[in-house]
């Protein structure tokens, strides 16, 4: 997959305090080290193997490694010393395990079932209560935020309400537990827009660095 021609102004288009996460499960090391030369350091990769493989590669560069996609518990030992944000964290066995492996705090999201369709893996609501009462009580835990994933082909009006929803939802949490859950990892390349207008922090972008 080649960059697209206006990778520079693109990059620059997006808001200074919004973190740019370029999502790799499309593209080898090579074009990541592209993607590197032109300003991205933020990398984020679904699957265990194709992590490990990249960042093996690209271990001589300043990156941070994101982990968005579902971790199995029991692959999570392979990544959770190489990773600097998981966006994913679905299960309390998973964060137990972190928890226990981890010599420092890992800055985690939660991923948040907002729309069942898409976080399949996420917590869901009726559970995120007893969910972050538990993960508080884990030192090695860095609760940093929540993660959604909107539903795919929702209009400009859908996207804002599932946006909304999160919105909502972090700030009775925040209400609940008297924490603060600063930063909102949202938007992917159809409703990054929308989601850089609620709030997002972290937008998690794949096809649109790319030329079809
Ligand atoms: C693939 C992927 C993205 C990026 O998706 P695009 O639509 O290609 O921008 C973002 N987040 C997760 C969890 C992904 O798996």
């Amino acid at each position: 997959m080649q960059l697209r021609d206006d990778i520079k102004n693109f990059i620059n288009s997006i808001p200074s305090n919004v973190t740019l996460v370029a999502a790799t499960k499309y593209v080898s090391f090579e074009e990541m080290k592209v993607l590197f030369d032109n300003g991205i350091n933020n990398f984020g990769e679904n699957r265990v193997d194709a992590f490990l493989d990249k960042y093996e590669h690209l271990k001589e560069y300043d990156i941070k490694w994101h982990f968005i996609g579902h971790l199995q518990r029991n692959k999570a030992k392979y990544v959770i010393d190489k990773i600097d944000y998981l966006h994913s964290l679905d299960s309390l066995e998973l964060a137990y395990y972190i928890n226990k492996k981890r010599r420092t705090p890992l800055k985690c999201f939660i991923e948040v079932a907002i729309n069942n369709e898409e976080n399949k893996n996420g917590v869901e609501l009726d559970n995120i209560y007893h969910f972050v009462e538990e993960i508080l009580k884990l030192e090695n835990i860095e609760l940093i935020g929540l993660m959604m994933m909107s539903v795919r082909y929702s209009s400009h009006e859908e996207l804002l309400n599932q946006f909304d929803k999160i919105l909502q939802l972090r700030e009775n949490l925040e209400n609940e537990y008297n924490i603060k859950l600063p930063y909102l990892s949202m938007g992917m390349s159809d409703d990054y827009i929308e989601a850089i207008s609620k709030g997002a922090t972290h937008i998690r972008l794949g096809r649109i660095l790319f030329k079809e």
